[in-house]
């Protein structure tokens, strides 16, 4: 009989994978169904970026590469990290890696011993707690919720540190709920963080380019320099440039952490796919305009979204600084009832009723760290988002 690892039972299967998976399932079974659950762009790779990976094709660029990268890409980094975050790394603090996951999984594997804590404020995104368990470290989950704007404060953070804490999980604008920390925000745990000299910080800045209303994007390794030698700053091509399949994550940090989480590469996945590789030079070099005219587009879809929902009954819905997700309230709807006579008792059964009754795909809190509340993805058309937000009104109304 089939047995998993002890490390593996601990984990369970990603949560909005599944959602998604039920969504498609009913769609497949000829359900009018409306997902909002993925976590990926709609829009389309730029084209100039097809391009260059087609002719890395035709150029024979097909085999295996350096384990953590090639130079061009790490080169085509470096000027990232310079121009965009003020941050100046040599290409040896540079890694390359199959996904902004992969980067993350890395990093936790090449450090985590038995023990060693992990911060995560909550809510999270859904595999940073699974990964640490994954990897041997036990996950330290600190809420920051809904009357922080869904901000850590320096409080939380400060109480949440203990000898044994190894990693503090940065991630702005967050997944799920749109929360971007300010220059300030960051400031004030940054300050903490200087007071305790063994806590690493992982910063997950996948959501870097899409911010809105002129939002200023920092990071905390440029936001306090000292924290420079203990900080691995990670992003990645999925999410600004739509190349979720493309799989090419990256980061910048001490070269002695690059190293050893290329170690854990050389043994593992080796070099990230060659043809993403070229294709994501092209993208870090070329023309960023695009960038501004897809946030626009998004912040149409986000203030649209935010004002729907916000005119459904019983839900409340805060307006996030970035990211294309945003995290609204469900908690008036808990203990009420559905026309079927289905009591919403958590995020879990509302999202459930939902897709059954109205056929809109969302994701449930609890899935992320923080009930009850629900996660909405308004990377769709303006016209499905709004169908969506009419159908979660209907839905809402037919409580009792
Ligand atoms: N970090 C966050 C916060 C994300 O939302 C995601 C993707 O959903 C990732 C990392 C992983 O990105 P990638 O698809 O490059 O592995």
């Amino acid at each position: 009989t089939f047995t998993p690892s002890a490390a593996l039972s601990r984990v369970k299967p990603s949560p909005t994978m599944a959602a998604t998976q039920a969504a498609r399932d009913l769609k497949a079974a000829g359900r009018d169904i409306i997902s909002l659950g993925a976590g990926e762009p709609d829009f389309d790779t730029p084209e100039f970026v097809k391009e260059a990976a087609i002719a890395a094709i035709r150029d024979g660029k097909t085999k295996y590469t350096a384990v953590d990268g090639i130079a061009e890409l790490k080169q085509a980094i470096v000027a990232k990290f310079k121009r965009d975050n003020d941050l100046s790394y040599e290409t040896s603090q540079i890694t390359v890696a199959p996904g902004g996951k992969a980067v993350l999984y890395n990093a936790l594997v090449a450090t985590l011993n038995p023990g060693d804590e992990v911060i995560i404020p909550a809510p999270y995104w859904v595999s940073y707690p699974d990964m640490v368990l994954l990897t041997g470290g036990k996950p330290v989950i600190v809420s920051a919720g809904a009357d922080t704007n869904f901000k850590l404060t320096a409080e939380a953070l400060e109480r949440a540190i203990t000898p044994n804490t190894k990693w503090f999980i940065f991630n702005s604008p967050s997944n799920p709920t749109g929360a971007a920390y300010s220059r300030e925000e960051i400031k004030a745990l940054t300050d903490v963080l200087l007071r305790h000299p063994h806590v690493w910080v992982l910063s997950d800045d996948m959501y870097e380019h899409i911010v809105y209303d002129g939002f200023e994007f920092t990071t905390p390794a440029q936001v306090e320099p000292s924290l420079y030698d203990r900080t691995l700053t990670v992003n990645g091509a999925s999410k600004a440039y739509a190349m979720t399949g493309w799989r090419i994550g990256f980061a910048g940090g001490p070269a002695p952490l690059i190293k050893a989480m290329a170690k854990v590469m050389s043994q593992s996945t080796s070099n990230p796919c060659s043809i993403s590789q070229y294709a994501s030079v092209a993208a870090l070099n070329g023309d960023q305009s695009f960038l501004a005219e897809r946030n626009q587009a998004f912040k149409e879809r986000r203030d649209l979204v935010v004002d729907m929902l916000n005119d459904a009954e019983r839900i409340e819905c805060a307006t996030p600084e970035g990211a294309f997700y945003v995290y609204p309230s469900c908690a008036g709807t808990i203990g009420k009832k559905t026309p079927e006579g289905v009591v919403i008792e958590s995020d879990e059964t509302f999202t459930s009723e939902l897709l059954k009754t109205e056929g809109v795909a969302a994701v449930f809190g609890a899935a992320f760290g923080l009930s009850p509340f629900f996660r909405v993805s308004y990377a769709a058309a303006s016209e499905e988002l709004r169908d969506a937000c009419s159908r979660i009104q209907r839905f809402t109304a037919s409580l009792t």
